[in-house]
C-alpha cells in the first residue's frame, strides 16, 4: 500500500479530533474520559496538537448512563463534546456520525473500551505531521481476544483477501485520517458502511502504527456473534461480487454433471437390459439441485437486499442532542 510521496505538502494543521463511539459503556467511560483528557494535555504541552483539539463521544442510543457521563464530562472540560443519536444505529454508523461533526484537521477514531492503546495516538500524530493522510492502527497480536474470535477473524481476513477486498490485516477502526481523507470518505454515500473496506480505496498516502491490543477495560463486548456475522457479510457483499460469480461457476459445473447423468441414464435405458433406471439417479439430483438453487437464491437475495437498502437512500442517523 505504498504510495509515492505527495508533492504539494497538504496542510498539516495540528488540530486533533478524537471520535469515540459508545454503546452502554458507563462502566469504562469515566476511565476512558480521564485517559483521553490526559492525552490531550500532554500532546498539547508537547506542541503536537493545538489547544482547540477535541474529543467527541458519540452515544449510540445507550440505555445506561453513558449520555449523563458525557454531559458531565463536557461541563468539566470544554474540549469534550458529545453527540447523542436518537437510537442504536451500530458502531460503524455511530463512528460516521462522530466523524461528520469533527472539526479537527487530523481525526482519530478509537473504541471506548480502552482495548486500543491510547498512547499510539501520539505516534499517529507523528506520522500525520510527517505527511501521511491515513494512519492505520494495527494490533501486534490478539492474545487478549478469545481463541474463537481470533481464528474466525483470521479466516475472515483471508476470505476477504481471496475476494479481492483490499483490507489492512489486523486493523479495526483505530485510525487517523487527515481532513481531506475524511472529506473523501464522506463523499461515499452508501448506507451499508464497512469503513475498513472503504478507507483503503481513498488512496492517499498511508502509514501504519503498531500497538498491543489490551483486554476490554470493563463491561462486555457489544459485538455479539450475530452482529459480528452481520458485519462480516456486509464486508463481503459491499465490496465484492465474487459470490455472484461463484454461483455462475457452480451452475456451470452442475449443468455439466447433469449432462453426464442424462447420457448415462439414456445409455442404461437404450443399450442395456438393467431395466428401470434407479431411484437414486432421480432422487439425488433433486436434492442436489434443490440445495444449490436455495443457496444461489440466498446469495442473490443478499445482493438484492443491498440494492433495496441503498435505493431507498435513507438517512443514516438522527442526532437527538449534542453538547
Ligand atoms: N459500539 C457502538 N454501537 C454498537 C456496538 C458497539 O457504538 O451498537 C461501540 C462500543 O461502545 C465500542 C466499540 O463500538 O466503543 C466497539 O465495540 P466492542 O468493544 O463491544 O466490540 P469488540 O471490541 O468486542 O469487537
Ligand atoms: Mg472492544
Amino acid at each position: 500500500m505504498e504510495q509515492p510521496a505527495v508533492t504539494t505538502a497538504p496542510n498539516r494543521s495540528r488540530r486533533l479530533s478524537i471520535v469515540v463511539p459508545c454503546y452502554n459503556e458507563s462502566e469504562v467511560l469515566p476511565e476512558t474520559q480521564h485517559r483521553l483528557r490526559d492525552l490531550l494535555d500532554s500532546l498539547t504541552q508537547a506542541g503536537k496538537i493545538t489547544p482547540d483539539s477535541e474529543v467527541i463521544f458519540v452515544d449510540d442510543g445507550s440505555r445506561d448512563t453513558t449520555w449523563e457521563l458525557i454531559r458531565a464530562c463536557h461541563r468539566e472540560d470544554e474540549r469534550i463534546h458529545g453527540i447523542k443519536l436518537s437510537g442504536n444505529r451500530g458502531h460503524q454508523t455511530a463512528l460516521l456520525a462522530g466523524l461528520a461533526s469533527a472539526k479537527g484537521e487530523a481525526i482519530v477514531s478509537i473504541d471506548a473500551d480502552l482495548q486500543d492503546d491510547i498512547g499510539a495516538i501520539e505516534k499517529m500524530m507523528d506520522e500525520y505531521i510527517a505527511g501521511a493522510d491515513i494512519v492505520y492502527g494495527v494490533r501486534n497480536e490478539r492474545r487478549t481476544d478469545t481463541t474463537f474470535k481470533r481464528t474466525t477473524a483470521e479466516w475472515y481476513y483471508r476470505l476477504l483477501a481471496r475476494m479481492d477486498v483490499e483490507i489492512v490485516h489486523n486493523h479495526a477502526d483505530f485510525r487517523l485520517m487527515s481532513r481531506r481523507a475524511l472529506e473523501a470518505l464522506k463523499s461515499y454515500s452508501e448506507v451499508n458502511l464497512f469503513l475498513r473496506g472503504i478507507v483503503p480505496l481513498l488512496g492517499y498516502r498511508t502509514a501504519i502504527v503498531h500497538y498491543e491490543r489490551a483486554a476490554r477495560f470493563a463491561g462486555e463486548s457489544k459485538y455479539p456473534l450475530r452482529r459480528m456475522l452481520a458485519l462480516a457479510i456486509n464486508g463481503i457483499t459491499s465490496f465484492s461480487a465474487a459470490p455472484l460469480r461463484m454461483i455462475a461457476v457452480l451452475g456451470l459445473l452442475v449443468s455439466a454433471f447433469s449432462g453426464c447423468m442424462i447420457l448415462y441414464i439414456l445409455w442404461i435405458r437404450l443399450f442395456t437390459t438393467q431395466g428401470v433406471p434407479g431411484w437414486a439417479s432421480s432422487v439425488i439430483p433433486i436434492y442436489l439441485l434443490g440445495g444449490i438453487q436455495l443457496l444461489s437464491i440466498g446469495v442473490l437475495g443478499e445482493y438484492i437486499g443491498k440494492i433495496y437498502l441503498e435505493s431507498k437512500r435513507r438517512p443514516r442517523y438522527f442526532i437527538d442532542d449534542s453538547v
